[in-house]
């Protein structure tokens, strides 16, 4: 009875619509870095087959993809050594040149590099400096080998609309770069919000289906549902308790549904008591500690039988985002962490 994860094809194609309606002229980057937010490279073939490029963190994701598409990769780290620089070109990579060593590499290569030149305009994690991109453009604007396919740069609030990073931001890459080259800045937030589009965006968490705001008015479908079933029922009498601590104990008769999952599928071990799960169509309260292979849930405002299915996330009652909520945490890590226990199949 092990926890599923059904990954919804036409959610995928439909997000990627949305995408495409509030960025019409744009080229996508579709951001499949950590096995597709968590959704598996297997599984995501509408993405694969309908973006213009497919976005990466590393050299071995990028790897992994080339086995499962021909579309060109983005890789956003960059390389850390010639080796890497020519598997990158082998995978037909194109690579984000974000710091002066990658600069110096990059000259020297003997073969033809697509690069991204990456501008640090307030994130401050990645990205030159404007000196260095300066210096950058005009280093690789004299070396045939070398395509510049885009200027990029990332923002640090785009989740947050009004925050004053995101002006600033914008205005200091509209500043340094004059048009001359494509340029891509927007990430799901940032496109939905509108703040900027530009000639290639970057939707990640977007695409599978999931509001990077708080709200989704933007008709979002949610791509993975998480499911698992009921494994056992128990009925508690007044003052007994349930799981591991005994940190929840029952103010009156209380029927417990032992569902099949728990920490080690991905399921967030600091989801708080009340986190809602769905059976039979009713939101059920999580009660007591979430352990590594089962929680409990108060099912006795329902009927509910052993073998039931029960959601964990991705149905318009229950979004992932209300489950992170909960558990003090944002989406994107508990997609990224659905594991290796958990099985995956696509669907419809
Ligand atoms: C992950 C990532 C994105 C996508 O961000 P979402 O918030 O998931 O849309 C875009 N750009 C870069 C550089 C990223 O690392």
């Amino acid at each position: 009875m092990r926890a599923q994860a059904s990954i919804s094809q036409s959610a995928l194609a439909h997000n990627l619509s949305i995408v495409k309606h509030y960025a019409p002229q744009a080229k996508i980057v579709a951001m499949v870095k950590a096995n597709a937010y968590g959704h598996r490279l297997n599984h995501i073939s509408p993405l694969l087959e309908n973006a213009d490029l497919l976005g990466v963190s590393e050299l071995s994701e990028a790897q992994e993809l080339r086995q499962k598409t021909n579309k060109p990769i983005l890789l956003l780290s960059g390389i850390f050594s010639n080796a890497e620089m020519q598997q990158a070109a082998a995978l037909n990579c194109h690579i984000v040149v974000h710091n002066p060593n990658q600069i110096a590499l990059i000259s020297q290569a003997k073969q033809a590099q697509n690069v991204w030149i990456k501008i640090n305009t307030g994130m401050n994690r990645l990205g030159l400096s404007a000196e260095n991109y300066h210096k950058c453009l005009e280093q690789f604007q004299a070396n045939p080998l070398v395509k510049i396919t885009a200027i990029m740069s990332h923002f640090a609030c785009a989740d947050e609309p009004n925050h004053p990073l995101n002006a600033k931001q914008l205005d200091d890459f509209t500043t340094l770069t004059d048009g001359k080259n494509k340029r891509s800045m927007a990430n799901s937030a940032a496109i939905l919000s509108k703040l900027a589009t530009f000639d290639f965006v970057r939707p990640g968490i977007m695409l599978y289906g999931v509001s990077p705001f708080s709200n989704n008015t933007y008709q979002l479908k949610p791509a993975m549902q998480l499911s698992a079933k009921i494994l056992a029922i128990q009925t508690l009498e007044k003052g007994q308790s349930v799981g591991y601590g005994g940190t929840w104990t029952a103010n009156q008769k209380t029927t417990i549904a032992t569902i099949g999952i728990g920490y080690a599928d991905g399921y967030p071990r600091g989801a708080q008591r009340g986190t809602p799960v769905l059976i039979n169509n009713a939101l059920c309260p999580l009660v007591g500690r979430v352990s590594m292979d089962l929680i409990t849930v108060d099912i006795s405002k329902i009927t509910a039988k052993i073998g039931d299915k029960v959601i964990l996330w991705g149905d318009e009652k229950i979004s992932v985002n209300t489950v992170a909520k909960f558990s003090n945490t944002i989406s994107y890590e508990l997609l990224a962490a659905v594991s290796s226990r958990v099985s995956f199949k696509s669907c419809p």
